[in-house]
């Protein structure tokens, strides 16, 4: 038996990174980022709406 040593290397690379633009309704800033837990730049409030 011969094992191929890729082990644990998953794709990420797929080349297509989707950012939302979010509004912060603490300071009004508007900023980009992905991700569930979206959090201001700013003031580092998780009071953010998706625009
Ligand atoms: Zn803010």
């Amino acid at each position: 038996m011969c094992f191929i040593d890729s082990s644990t290397s998953v794709d990420i690379e797929s080349g297509e990174i989707s950012t939302a633009e979010y509004y912060c309704i603490e300071c009004k800033n508007k900023f980009k980022a992905l991700g569930k837990k979206i959090r201001c730049p700013a003031c580092m409030s998780a009071n953010v709406k998706k625009v």
